[in-house]
């Protein structure tokens, strides 16, 4: 049995793949990672696809490792502990997860469950003590995710969200050319992420679990591109919506434009769908060049050109570099990188002025 003494967190944190592409490196390969012998030990909650992905990814991290699971499913417990070594002590379900409080084998949980339960799980895991990272979209609206920004404070805990592209090497080189002028003045962004939707009857289709459709999955992907290709926040949005099959897309978006405009000026004109393939890219412009990543959002590998010749960066297994990177903040101090909770936020408030645009249509000012 657990203990279920609450445990500070903060205070103790820290004693202790699938590869997506036959030519990922090992993360040992690709960064210049502090090893102290500290190791971050990770429970995933939510044993879907995504987790799954995780999980073998981390199997080449050197900082952060797997220890135990949260799962709803029984049946998936054995192949778990099995494969990952998880010993019973670790293994939780959603109505005991709370002991998972008393438990110094595990410093941060890793939420990946549907979109909609993100709110509740990381109110829940917020009240453990236990850091935590959350899949994107962070919640169904800005106002869930200022309430689960508010109980990580509360708790004293780091919260994440799964933008896994801030580890990515050519985001990463993209934006330091960005920040450093090598584009000039920002003038045009234009991204687009989107895929054709299989089965009709998953949860990402419902509202109820899903909160939206493409927008909300894979939208955000354009939208957060758009404002680490500027370096600024959006003062107004306006968006588009169309649905071709509004029986496969009778409870969330199928597909959207929006634009953004930024206070320097720039503009930027995104795109998201829930049909249609091959629509994936991320395209600056400024006075001085240009940056494409063509593929950009995906497990990539990503594939970039400047006004300079093509990019020439390492390519990396996405969630070996996010969760060595993660844990290397939390236990050595580097900064964080632009996952933090509140950059999820910022992505919500602008998916809430999408919405809110359509519903109403014209322009939505964020101010
Ligand atoms: P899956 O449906 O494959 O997995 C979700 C898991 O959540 C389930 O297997 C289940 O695990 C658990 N769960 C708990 N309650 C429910 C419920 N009511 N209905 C369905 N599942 C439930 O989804 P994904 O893994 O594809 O996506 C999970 C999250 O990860 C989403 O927020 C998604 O946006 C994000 N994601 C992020 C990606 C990225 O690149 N950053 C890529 C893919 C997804 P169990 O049986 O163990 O309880």
């Amino acid at each position: 049995m657990h203990s279920r003494r609450r445990f500070i967190q903060n205070l103790s944190i820290g004693l202790g793949a699938m590869a997506f592409s036959p030519f990922s490196l090992p993360a040992s390969e690709s960064s210049g990672l502090q090893t102290t012998g500290k190791q971050l030990r990770v429970a995933l909650m939510g044993l879907g696809g995504y987790a799954n992905i995780v999980a073998r990814a981390m199997k080449e991290c050197r900082l952060a490792k797997l220890t135990g699971i949260v799962t709803g499913t029984p049946s998936k417990i054995p192949v778990w502990k099995s494969n990952y070594g998880i010993p019973d002590k670790n293994v939780y379900n959603y109505q005991t997860v709370g002991e998972i409080a008393g438990n110094p084998d595990i410093d941060l949980v890793y939420i990946t469950t549907p979109n909609s339960l993100h709110h509740q799980h990381v109110l829940q895991i917020a009240a453990t003590g236990k850091h935590i990272i959350c899949e994107k979209p962070l919640a169904d609206n800005a106002q869930q995710a200022r309430e689960m920004i508010a109980a990580c404070k509360k708790a004293g805990v780091r919260f994440y969200v799964g933008y896994r592209l801030h580890f990515e090497p050519y985001t990463r080189e993209l934006i330091r050319m960005r920040k450093a002028g090598e584009f000039g003045r920002i003038m045009h962004v234009n991204n687009y992420m989107g895929f054709r939707i299989g089965d009709p009857n998953q949860w990402r289709l419902k509202k109820s679990l899903a909160g939206g459709g493409a927008m909300m999955d894979v939208g955000v992907y354009a939208l957060n591109g758009a404002r680490y290709a500027t370096g600024e926040e959006p003062v107004w949005v306006t968006a588009q919506e169309t649905k071709t099959d509004p029986v496969k897309f009778a409870e969330v978006d199928e597909t959207i434009t929006f634009q953004l405009g930024f206070p320097s000026g720039a503009l930027a004109s995104c795109g998201t769908t829930y049909n249609f393939n091959n629509y994936e890219r991320l395209y600056l412009i400024g006075e001085k060049g240009f940056g494409e990543l063509s593929p950009a959002f995906g497990y990539g590998p990503i594939r970039g050109r400047t006004h300079l010749g093509a990019m020439n960066q390492p390519v990396v297994t996405h969630q070996t570099v996010q969760m060595d990177g993660l844990a290397d903040c939390i236990l050595n101090g580097t900064p964080d990188p632009d996952m933090t909770g509140e950059e999820g936020l910022k992505d919500m408030i602008v998916i809430d002025a999408v919405y809110e645009s359509l519903r109403k249509g014209g322009a939505k000012i964020l101010l």
